[in-house]
C-alpha cells in the first residue's frame, strides 16, 4: 500500500452546484446528523431513487416537495444509456440539464448520483469521468470486476478508487466506493452470483486509503427482485454493520454508509399487481409477483441506525411503476392518451416515493411537510 505518499484529497464544501443542488455527502450528512431546518433529531436516510426516465425524475421531486425531503436520484450505467440513446455520456447531459432545471424551481435541495460507476474498464472509466464533470455525487464500484467477474484484490480497489477521489474531491463531488461482493442482478452491467462480507480490517485500510466519505459494505443484502427464498426472511448482519460503523467513526464520524439491495417488496404494491393481473386472466407472471422477496422494513430501519444513511432503491421502482401500468391497462386498455397512462404510472410511483421517504424518516428537512405524515396510506387504488 506504498503507491499513495499523500493523503487522499478533502472533497471540497465550497464547490457551487447549480441553485438547490448539492454533493450527495452533504445531504446524507445532515441525515447522519438528524439536522432538519436548524434543529437536530434522529437519524435519518436518504432513499436513493434509481430513475430511468422523465417519468420516474418528475415523481421523485414532486415527493420530495411534498414532504420538504433532500433528495437523491440515481442513475445506472443501462438508465443512462437508455435516456442516451445507446451513449451514456448522452445520456448523462441530458439527465443533468433535465435535473438542473428542474431543481432550480424547486423548495428542496437535490443531488445527482452515478450507480455502480467502475474505473477498471475503459467504458467505465469515460461515464465516471463524464459523472464527475456533470453530476454532483458518483459511485466508484471497483470491488468486482463485473467483466471478469470475479471481486478485485483489494489493492486494485484502493487503487482505482482513489484514482476518482483524486478527480472527484477537488470539483467537490462526492465518492462513494464499495467494499466486499453483493450477490445479485442490479442490471446488465453489474451481476454476480457471489457474495462477501465486508472485513472491519480491511474497512480501515480501504477508507484510509481512499479518503472515500461515502462506502457500501456488504452485510448481506442482494441486488435484484429476488433477495431470498419466497416465505423466508431476508436477515441482513446488523451486529457486522455496528462495528464497520465504529471502525469508520473512528477515521471520520462523516463517513456515511450506504445500502445497496435494500428495495422493500410492498404488500400493498404485490396485492395490487397480482389483482391487476388476475383480472387480466394473466397467470403465469402472477407467480414470478408471488415469489419475489425484498429486504423487510424493520432490516432496513436497522442499517440506519448503524449509520447507512444512503438507502438504495431500484427494484421496488420498477414493481411499482409495472404495478401502475397494469392497473392503468386494466382500468382502460383502449384510452388512446398517452398522457392518460403516464400520469397514472406517475401517480403510483409517486406514492411509493413518499411512502419511501416517510419510512427513512426523510421529511420536514427544507420545509414542513404539505401533508399529514402520519395520516399517509399508501394504497395504490386511491393514488
Ligand atoms: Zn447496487
Amino acid at each position: 500500500m506504498d503507491k499513495f505518499y499523500t493523503q487522499a484529497p478533502k472533497l471540497n464544501r465550497e464547490r457551487r452546484f447549480p441553485q438547490n443542488m448539492q454533493a450527495a455527502h452533504g445531504l446524507v450528512l445532515k441525515a447522519k446528523n438528524g439536522e432538519k431546518g436548524g434543529a437536530r433529531g434522529n437519524r435519518y436516510a436518504l432513499p436513493a431513487f434509481n430513475v430511468t426516465n422523465t417519468q420516474g425524475i418528475d415523481a421523485a421531486f414532486t415527493a420530495f416537495e411534498t414532504l420538504g425531503a433532500s433528495g437523491l436520484l440515481a442513475f445506472s450505467n443501462s438508465a443512462l444509456k437508455h435516456i442516451g440513446g445507446g451513449d451514456p455520456i448522452f445520456g448523462l447531459e441530458i439527465a443533468a440539464d433535465y435535473i438542473e432545471k428542474k431543481a432550480a424551481r424547486s423548495s428542496v435541495q437535490v443531488a445527482t448520483h452515478l450507480d455502480h460507476g467502475d474505473y477498471i474498464s475503459e467504458k467505465g472509466r469515460k461515464v465516471v469521468q463524464g459523472a464527475v464533470e456533470m453530476l454532483t455525487s458518483v459511485m466508484a464500484d471497483n470491488s468486482t470486476d463485473h467483466a471478469a467477474k470475479q471481486s478485485m484484490p483489494l489493492k486494485d480497489n484502493i487503487g482505482f478508487t482513489r484514482e476518482v477521489v483524486n478527480m472527484a474531491h477537488p470539483v467537490g463531488v462526492s465518492v462513494e466506493g464499495e467494499l466486499g461482493v453483493l450477490a445479485g442482478e442490479e442490471d446488465e452491467d453489474t451481476k454476480s452470483e457471489f457474495s462477501t462480507y465486508t472485513d472491519p480490517e480491511e474497512l480501515a485500510t480501504f477508507l484510509n486509503e481512499t479518503g472515500v466519505l461515502m462506502l457500501a459494505p456488504t452485510i448481506g443484502t442482494m441486488h435484484g427482485p429476488n433477495k431470498g427464498k419466497p416465505g423466508q426472511k431476508v436477515k441482513l448482519n446488523i451486529s457486522l454493520a455496528h462495528e464497520l460503523l465504529k471502525t469508520a467513526n473512528g477515521i471520520d464520524d462523516e463517513i456515511i454508509f450506504v445500502a445497496h439491495g435494500a428495495s422493500t417488496m410492498y404488500e400493498e404494491v404485490r396485492g395490487y399487481a397480482v389483482e391487476q393481473l388476475e383480472q387480466l386472466g394473466i397467470d403465469a407472471t402472477v407467480q414470478t409477483w408471488k415469489n419475489f422477496v425484498g429486504t423487510d422494513w424493520d432490516q432496513i430501519q436497522g442499517l440506519i441506525e448503524a449509520g447507512f444513511c444512503k438507502i438504495n432503491t431500484d427494484t421496488e421502482n420498477r414493481q411499482t411503476y409495472l404495478a401502475g401500468l397494469l392497473g392503468a391497462v386494466n382500468e382502460n386498455a383502449a384510452k388512446i392518451d398517452i398522457r392518460w397512462y403516464e400520469k397514472q404510472i406517475w401517480n403510483t410511483v409517486t406514492a411509493s416515493y413518499i411512502q419511501k421517504l416517510i419510512m427513512a424518516g426523510n421529511y420536514g428537512v427544507w420545509h414542513e411537510p404539505k401533508i399529514d405524515v402520519g395520516k399517509f396510506v399508501f394504497d395504490l387504488h386511491n393514488v
